[in-house]
């Protein structure tokens, strides 16, 4: 469970924001394995559960004030409930710290933003004229 008490507050705003996470998982039990957080890979499993994933997810998430980073680029604000690898675990880049614990390869997201990264719920695409084209 949340921490209720815990204050979702962007720093750096204007107005004081508070947003109430929604009941879901705790936060600890979601990473990014390759884009499939119910069946987590095997070989993962091991490194979503260890010491240095969990303290740098939750590290990384208070930095971002536990908001989605995708939504607030659009002025949303939502709790962040996946913190995101951008260059994907495999079984070789999980052994790489500069991979798989570098804040610069980390994104805080909503489970839809999330799900989008990894083109589950794409429904268009971008012509080379740069129109989109619902598929
Ligand atoms: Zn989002
Ligand atoms: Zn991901």
């Amino acid at each position: 469970m949340y921490n209720k008490n815990r204050v979702y507050a962007l720093m750096g705003a204007k107005l004081p924001i508070v947003i109430l996470p929604r009941e879901g998982p705790e936060p600890h039990d979601s990473g990014c394995a390759m884009g499939n957080d119910k069946t987590m890979k095997p070989y993962a499993e091991k490194f979503y559960k260890g010491t240095n994933w969990q303290q740098c997810r939750e590290a990384y998430a208070k930095s971002k004030g536990y908001l989605c980073e995708a939504c607030l680029k659009q002025g949303i604000f939502k709790p962040g409930e996946i913190v995101h690898h951008k260059v994907h675990l495999n079984p070789k880049t999980i052994l790489d710290p500069k991979i798989a614990l570098s804040w610069d390869n980390l994104e805080l997201l909503c489970r839809e933003c999330h799900a989008q990264k990894h083109g589950k719920t794409k429904r268009y695409k971008v012509d080379s004229l740069g129109r989109v084209v619902i598929l």
